[in-house]
Formats: C-alpha cells, structure tokens, sequence
C-alpha cells in the first residue's frame, strides 16, 4: 500500500499497539514540519520578466522568487496577457501582516510598470506548500508492512519539490523490488 498523503497523516487512519519502534517512528515524524508559503498572481498586458526562469529576490522582505509562467505556456493567461507568480515563504502565523509584507515587495520589484493583482493565495496547515520543509528526512518505509509514504511529505534527501518527490517513489521502487527478488 502506498500513500501520498505524509507520514503524520497516514499515521492517523491505522491503529497500531505502542511498540518501541513505533515510539521511536512517532517521535521521528513528529519532527516534521511543513513549508507554507504564500502565492501572489499578477496579470500583465505586456511582459514583466520577459524570460521563462525564475527572478530571484533576495533583497526582498518576504518575496524569495519570481516567474512568468506565460513565457513556457502562454494558454495560462487570456491571449496576449502574462500570469506572473509572486512565491514568498511564511514567517508568522500573521497572514495579513506577511501577505501586506509581500504586496510591498511586489511594489519594490515592478516599480512603475503596469499590472493588476489577480489573487493572492495561502498555503500552510493542512495544505502546505510542501508537507515536510527542510530538515528531518523520514524515509519512505512505516512500520507497518508494506505500507509505503511517496509525495512532498517523503521526499529524497537533497531532493526540491517534484524532484524530491521523484527521488522518493525511485527509492520506494528499490526497496521493492528487492522484495521480489
Ligand atoms: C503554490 C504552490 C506552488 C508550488 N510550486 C511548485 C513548483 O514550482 N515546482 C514544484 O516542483 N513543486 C511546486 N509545488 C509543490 C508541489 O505542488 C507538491 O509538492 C506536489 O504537488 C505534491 O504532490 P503529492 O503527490 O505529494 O501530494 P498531492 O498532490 O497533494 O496529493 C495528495 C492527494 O491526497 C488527497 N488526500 C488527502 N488526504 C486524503 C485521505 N485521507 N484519503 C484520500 N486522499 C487524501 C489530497 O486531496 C490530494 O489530492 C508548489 C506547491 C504549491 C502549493
């Protein structure tokens, strides 16, 4: 059985008798935290970037990056207009506050060139960015039997979002295959 769904999560919808190794595994997952972030659109009727790679921002108060994801895939925005997203990571439980941060680097970064907000969105608690941030990398095998974790909350080691993803379900294929051998 493999879930995508974190290790904390999928922990909640078994029961099981409160072995050492349990213990051990609870203690484990209970150091994972998630990575929450907050998402700005913009809409542009002209390019703000002009490139298909990420801007990044490190003189910014919130903001960490920038893309113009029309500049890959122009059918994200009506003809003719650019989407651009605004990513900036979550550093209080003070949404408004981090979110008026983020609006006011949006203003330091495109000065005085047009554009129209189109959305700004959060990503924290049960709907994280990812569903474990940096730090403790917990694996993708449980203590049950052939129960596996794959997804953003048992990524492999040095692995960012989707690549992280990637590296977990290859090493969950390894591990297996060598059980079928
Ligand atoms: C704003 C934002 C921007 C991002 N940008 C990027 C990016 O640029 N590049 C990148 O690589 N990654 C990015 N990510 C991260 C990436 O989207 C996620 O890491 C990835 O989608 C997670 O995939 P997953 O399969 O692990 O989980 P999910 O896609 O979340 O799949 C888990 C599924 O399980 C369902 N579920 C939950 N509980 C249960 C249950 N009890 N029973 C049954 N189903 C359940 C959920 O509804 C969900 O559909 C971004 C994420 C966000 C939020």
């Amino acid at each position: 059985m493999i879930s995508n769904i974190g290790h904390q999560a999928t922990a909640q919808l078994y029961n099981h008798p409160q072995t050492s190794e349990f213990e051990k595994y609870q203690k484990n997952i209970n150091k994972i935290k998630p990575a929450e972030g907050i998402k700005i659109c913009l809409g542009a009727n002209r390019p703000l970037l002009g490139h298909g790679g990420i801007l990044l921002t490190p003189y910014c108060k919130r903001i960490n990056g920038v893309n113009e994801v029309t500049n890959i895939d122009p059918s994200l925005a009506p003809e003719g207009k650019h989407l651009i997203m605004c990513h900036q990571t979550l550093r209080s439980n003070d949404i408004q506050t981090e979110i008026k941060f983020g609006l006011d680097d949006v203003k330091d970064i495109f000065q005085d060139q047009e554009y129209e907000l189109l959305m700004v969105q959060t990503y924290h608690s049960d709907w994280p960015v990812n569903r474990a941030g940096t730090g403790p990398k917990p694996g993708n095998t449980t203590p049950i039997e052939r129960l596996y974790i794959v997804g953003d909350g048992a990524r492999g080691k040095g692995g960012i979002e989707v690549e992280g993803i990637a590296m977990g379900v290859n090493n969950t294929l390894s591990i297996i295959d060598q059980l079928t051998d």
